[in-house]
């Protein structure tokens, strides 16, 4: 099946970093489709060959595993073509489609890997250089819009020249394998399902947590954010991942349709609700990896006055039958005490105590999203405790907390495929289950939209110190519920 993909943006961090390590693997693993090209398009003056040269530079950094031998990459970069275009110049649009009507490539793919405010121009210039038939699949990355406004603007301009088949919305926590896996134990398995509601769960925690701050995205981060840059888009999805119903199959539409009720469900923001149940933070300076690390005002490309989150906590309800009074909490940010992405299911204490059981939550199902992939099941177990009574040997029942530990890296190895080489061959095969669709994105976008109100004039982000779990109120937040954060139990 052959293939065009094209990559606005190919000089780009995020096609460097992660789209063309991807495709190599792609190629490595024999998943890319024979006969394809793919052709990096930005301002530079560079010739075929100048490209490929770039891009095996920069494969340098690629973890040593991942890095193509010089043979591998001498047939990779026979792929590999380069266009210079200026996206937001109109009569550049006539070379490209130059380019593409030169053969008849089965699926043509128009990634736009480019900042935001692109998007809307790219896509009408695509269809004024008629190159939004049928075999063309627009991707588009996140966020895609700064606010509701915005993204419906560009979700209207795209809905006026490609079909809502042809736009693929990542979000690239959903081709993660611990989302598909976190898929698989909900809908391939009878187990948990009895129990998934909130007659057995007590409450839901999602953490994302990162120990890295901005690096270099400084001036990307400041205009966006922790709110936008995570929860609107990879929180949201994942509690959707966790909340929904079981679709009624596995198409991507039955999908989605079952996530949009789950966001519908959302609780709306109140004025109370918005003091009570949302904090933001940002980092000052701390300690990472045993080193001291700048505040985030000091970061490149920050403004030192910077009101810009990089820390949210969140508190929410899902008002359906299954979900009525459980608390969800999302927890993101920068600069925390580990990199740690992770959703607890808590499940209710035993009825009736019988045992002298250690306090908190004791039966927790833990799904790993990264570093780990894997799902761990904690339960108690009765440990022998043996003791000297009046010279006598005696054993006293004790119970001690045990869990079921299962690593899905080790039970089917570490080179599974990673987030990003699984959607872009979704993206060359058509297949629309791991993408977002405009209405679960609105809906996102609707949700928050309060919260991004709200933060423009209150008192600013809470300070917290780099290497920390945050500001001390989002402990405080979830301990009103009586409950605390996985890594304080
Ligand atoms: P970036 O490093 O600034 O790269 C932008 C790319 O677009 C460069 O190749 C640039 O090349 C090209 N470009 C900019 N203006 C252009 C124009 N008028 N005509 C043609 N090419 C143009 O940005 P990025 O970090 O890769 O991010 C790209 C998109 O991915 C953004 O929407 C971002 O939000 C999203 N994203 C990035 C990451 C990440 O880790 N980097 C993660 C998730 C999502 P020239 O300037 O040389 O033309």
């Amino acid at each position: 099946m052959s293939f065009d993909l094209v990559l606005f943006g190919g000089t780009g961090d995020l096609a460097w970093r992660k789209l063309m390590p991807a495709l190599f693997q792609a190629f490595r693993h024999g998943s890319l489709p024979p006969d394809g090209r793919i052709v990096g398009v930005a301002r530079d003056d560079l010739s075929d060959d100048q490209y490929r040269e770039l891009i095996q530079s920069r494969f340098s950094a690629v973890e040593g595993a991942k890095r193509p031998s010089p043979e591998e990459f001498k047939k990779f970069a026979s792929m590999l073509h380069y266009l210079r275009m200026d996206l937001s110049k109109p009569d550049d649009y006539a070379r490209l489609a130059g380019l593409l009507n030169q053969r008849d490539a089965k699926t043509v793919v128009m990634y736009v890997a480019t900042a935001p405010a692109l998007f809307t121009q790219v896509v009408e210039q695509i269809a004024a250089a008629g190159l939004n038939g049928p075999r063309t699949r627009i991707v588009l990355e996140k966020p895609l819009g700064h606010d509701l406004a915005s993204n419906r603007a560009i979700n209207s301009a795209v809905g006026k020249v490609l079909e809502e088949k042809q736009v693929f919305r990542i979000d690239h926590y959903l081709g993660k394998p611990s989302v598909q896996n976190l898929f698989a134990m909900r809908f391939g398995n009878a187990l948990f399902e009895p129990i998934w509601r909130r007659e057995h769960i007590s409450n839901i925690q999602i953490t994302i947590a990162e120990d890295l701050g901005v690096e270099k995205r400084g001036a990307f981060y400041d205009q966006t954010g922790a709110l936008r840059d995570m929860v609107q888009n990879h929180a949201l999805q994942l509690l959707c991942a966790v909340a929904m119903e079981p679709p009624i199959n596995a198409h991507a539409d039955a999908i989605r349709d079952e996530k949009l009720k789950v966001l519908r469900a959302l609780k709306p923001w109140t004025p109370e609700s918005l003091g009570l149940h949302a904090v933001r933070g940002q980092y000052t300076a701390g300690t990472a990896y045993g080193e001291r690390v700048p505040g985030y005002r000091d970061e490149a490309g920050v403004n030192p006055d910077s009101r810009t989150e990089t820390f949210v906590a969140l508190r929410t309800e899902i008002a359906n039958w299954r979900w009525a009074g459980v608390p969800f909490y999302i927890r993101t940010g920068k600069r925390l005490a580990s990199r740690d992405a992770r959703i607890e299911v808590n499940f209710r204490p035993t009825p009736h105590a019988i045992y002298r059981a250690p306090a908190g939550n004791v039966n927790k199902l833990v799904i790993n999203l990264q570093p780990k992939d894997g799902l761990e099941l904690h339960m108690l177990a009765q440990a022998q405790d043996n003791r000297q009574r009046n010279g006598h040997q005696s054993s006293a029942a004790q119970l001690a907390p045990v869990q079921l530990d299962l690593d899905f890296d080790k039970r089917f190895g570490s080179e599974r495929v990673g987030a990003y080489e699984r959607l872009l061959l979704d993206v060359i095969d058509g297949r629309l289950n791991l993408f977002v669709r405009s209405d679960e994105q609105e809906e996102a976008w609707r949700w928050v939209e309060p919260l991004i109100d709200n933060w423009e004039s209150d008192g600013g982000p809470r300070p917290y110190a780099a290497g920390t779990w945050g500001p001390s109120a989002s402990s405080a937040m979830i301990a009103r519920d009586g409950f605390s954060w996985g890594e304080e139990q």
